[in-house]
């Protein structure tokens, strides 16, 4: 069995599958983990339930646009070709469509921490989950009225959440400046400092455990009468796998068409700034809900700032004033910091238009499997993905219904 992309879902899928008992080849045309599962905000974030395409967000999106430093922004000369994707993320604002991608995004969020602690086990890793929860702030009561529907809906959802009020925002995290009326706390979320750590743990487990990596970039896949049965590589080589999984975060594209799948997927790409000298003592995973963007504290007082979504080409070259900004913007929450050895980066996030990742078999060929499309929650759903990947394919009931997940739903 061959898995291409060795990103955190890969890599994830790959020990899942072995541990289910599969001999496991791993693919990558880079090291493990570089490209977007290299420099993410850490987060198993457990109570993003719901689809970004929400109602509540919409109306965001037009005020957003003006400010090109702002939570989301697009370049202009990409829009035609990410026309037909956005029409697509509009049609999953429908209210119906909204509650359904709920329950999809819910029944996965729910099993989590029940996924990923195994495999965090097995690496090593679980020493490495710093368990404070996080908070989501609110400058005024008002800002917190209008995301508290989505935050009741949650909690209909099994989500465990706590509203906290004035005085005991402050409370709960020191490092906090004054000015901040609400907070939502949720104490199941939890976070690594550096979630490529995380993933190169799981990538040495599996190599520990047995499994086959090879540095190689696959070109296409090779298909006899309806069966995937090898990948065919770039270098002109090739290896047979009774089972391949497309596992190739935002460049699985690349093997939709040819496979006759019609995935909308598109880069949302974000940014993020490491400060490792920054010499704040944060206690929470801070999220700040107005400008769509996280701190996170690291070891030593440092801290990374996370976020913010960037619609273009996932070639284009990046912006680096959207990474710069998120450090004014943390020195309003936070206070001033020394940006000494800082570092900054940007990741192309897979994003499907419904924020639902696709994870199962191709409808049109045996052996070929799907892993990908997991938007801002990739680091979140890497164990999980891989656990419903094993089941499906060893036949096993996988607990939930896998039809919201299919690669034809598009
Ligand atoms: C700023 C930011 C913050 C984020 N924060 C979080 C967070 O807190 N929590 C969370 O859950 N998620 C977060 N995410 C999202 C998360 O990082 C992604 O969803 C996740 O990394 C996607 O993993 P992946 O394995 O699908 O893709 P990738 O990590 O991009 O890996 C894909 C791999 O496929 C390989 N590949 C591609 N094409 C080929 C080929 N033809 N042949 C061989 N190899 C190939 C690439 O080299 C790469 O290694 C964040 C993202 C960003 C940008």
């Amino acid at each position: 069995m061959v898995v291409i992309g060795a990103g955190v879902v890969g890599i994830a899928a790959a020990l899942q599958l072995q541990q289910a008992g599969c001999a496991v080849t791993l693919l990558d045309r880079g090291e493990p983990a570089r490209e977007t599962s290299f420099g993410n905000a850490g987060a198993l974030a457990v109570s993003d339930i719901i689809p970004l395409a929400e109602p509540g967000v919409l109306k965001k999106v037009p005020g957003w646009m003006l400010d090109p430093l702002g939570p989301l922004a697009m370049r202009w000369r990409y829009l035609p070709s990410l026309a037909p994707w956005l029409l697509r993320f509009v049609a999953a604002s429908r209210p119906s469509r909204v509650r359904a991608l709920t329950e999809a995004l819910s029944a996965l969020l729910s099993r989590v921490n029940r996924d990923t602690e195994p495999l965090a086990d097995l690496a090593g890793l679980n020493g490495i989950w710093r368990r404070h929860g996080s908070l989501t702030l609110y400058r005024d009561v008002a800002e917190y009225r209008l995301a508290e529907e989505a935050w009741r809906e949650k909690r209909r959802h099994g989500v465990a959440w706590e509203l906290l009020n004035g005085e005991a925002v402050r409370d709960a995290d020191a490092a906090l400046l004054p000015g901040w009326e609400c907070a939502v706390k949720v104490r199941d979320w939890s976070h690594v400092d550096d979630p490529w750590l995380f993933a190169v743990g799981l990538f040495d487990a599996f190599r520990r455990l047995g499994g086959q990596f090879v540095r190689a970039e696959a070109s296409s896949l090779r298909e006899r009468g309806g069966r995937v049965d090898g990948v065919e590589l770039q270098n002109g080589g090739a290896l047979d796998a009774d089972e391949v999984v497309v596992a190739c975060g935002v460049w699985s594209d690349r093997f939709f068409k040819p496979m006759g799948c019609r995935v909308p997927l598109e880069s949302e790409r974000g940014y993020h700034v490491t400060l490792p000298k920054a010499g704040v003592s944060l206690r929470h995973f801070l999220q700040c809900a107005s400008e769509s963007f996280v701190i996170l504290p690291m070891a030593n007082g440092g801290l990374r700032l996370a976020g913010t979504v960037e619609l273009a080409h996932r070639d284009a070259p990046p912006d680096w004033r959207r990474a710069h900004i998120l450090i004014d913007k943390a020195r309003a929450i936070v206070g001033d910091f020394s940006t000494e050895d800082m570092s900054v980066w940007m990741g192309n996030r897979p994003s499907v238009p419904d924020t639902v990742p696709v994870i199962g078999p191709s409808p049109r060929h045996a052996g070929l499997w799907f892993a990908t499309g997991h938007g801002h929650l990739g680091l979140t759903l890497a164990a999980t993905t891989g656990a419903l990947l094993a089941d499906a394919m060893l036949g096993r009931e996988p607990g939930i219904d896998m039809r919201p997940y299919r690669v034809d739903r598009f």
